[in-house]
């Protein structure tokens, strides 16, 4: 079979992963950079209510100062060399200082959603720094969302079970991100100590299509019927927000009502009602 690929194929891949090893160096060169010269920074993407059209809560993400990198990429190269583990103390740290600013501006907010990568579990102490952070910034435990991906319970179950317990007897929320893009979330729904759902987009994006209504309208009631909340990602499109509407689906988050933004722009268009901007 090699040999019917001929010689030039084999090059091909060969290249290609040359290629991809160079851009995982330089990535890592960027990401070392960053940690050691303050080059990241955090943005923050609303969470809005459904039923109101109003900014409830925001999801804080991550991004690098001085490059477009997507954290698509640049979060997996941290989680292949372990800087993840500096890298999310980093942002659980900034998105508690966050928190605490806009408590003390007296913004009224859900918790704050932070993402949480599997590899993070090896970091022994995280816990400990968590609390001490909260405590330190006089933030509460119930002002804290941790997003999880069910990536989480693939090798890990026990400990991870017992890890996001610890962070439920905290009082932090728990949201299980990128809901639909794995295998069998549904069951794990039952056993494990989440509050949230979020659909993930390309399921959201699914939802236009006409047949597949019942679905959404079925993993939403399943979900209401394990008291877990639902949020919808990716969501850009006005049908699309009224159907989930229509549906029972919590929040909203997506480019049809504001792309991720920095801080101070963040508390700007709190108090608008995304309903009448979309004329709805
Ligand atoms: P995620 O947690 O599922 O975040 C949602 C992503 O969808 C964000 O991409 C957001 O900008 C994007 N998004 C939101 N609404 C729309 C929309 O209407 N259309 C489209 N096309 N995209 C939309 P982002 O910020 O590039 O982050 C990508 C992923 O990187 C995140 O997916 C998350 O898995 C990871 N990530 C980002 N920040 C962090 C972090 O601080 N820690 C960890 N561990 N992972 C992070
Ligand atoms: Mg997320
Ligand atoms: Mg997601
Ligand atoms: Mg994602």
């Amino acid at each position: 079979r090699v040999k019917d690929q001929g010689k030039n194929n084999y090059m091909f891949f060969n290249e290609e992963m040359t290629e991809k090893l160079k851009e995982q160096i330089q990535v890592e060169r960027i990401l070392r950079d960053a940690i050691k010269e303050d080059g990241f920074k955090l943005v923050f993407q609303p969470q809005i209510c459904t039923y109101t059209g109003k900014i409830v809560s925001f999801e804080a993400l991550l991004r690098l100062k001085k490059h477009f990198i997507s954290p698509d990429l640049f979060i997996q190269v941290a989680e292949e060399n372990g800087m993840i583990i500096q890298i999310g103390r980093w942002v659980t740290e900034q998105a508690i200082h966050q928190i605490a600013r806009w408590k003390n501006k007296g913004l009224p907010l859900k918790p704050i959603a932070i993402n949480f990568s599997a590899k993070q579990l090896n970091d022994m102490d995280y816990i400990k720094f968590l609390e001490e952070t909260l405590k330190e910034s006089g933030v509460e435990a119930q002002g804290l969302e941790i997003e999880i991906t069910e990536s989480i319970f693939l090798d890990k179950k026990e400990e991870t079970i017992v890890f996001l317990n610890q962070l439920k007897n905290l009082g932090i929320k728990i949201a299980l991100d990128d809901f639909g893009t794995g295998y069998s979330s549904l069951s794990y729904l039952t056993f494990l100590p989440v509050n949230k759902i979020k659909l993930d987009k390309s399921l959201c994006d699914k939802f236009l299509e006409i047949e597949n209504i019942a679905v959404m309208d079925n993993i939403i009631s399943l979900a209401h019927s394990l008291n877990l909340e639902v949020a919808a990602e990716g969501v850009e499109d006005i049908e699309q927000y009224k159907r989930l509407k229509v549906a029972g689906c919590n929040y909203i988050q997506g480019y049809l009502f504001s792309k991720p933004v920095e801080a101070l722009e963040a508390e700007k268009i709190y108090e608008d009602n995304f309903l009448e901007k979309i004329n709805l």
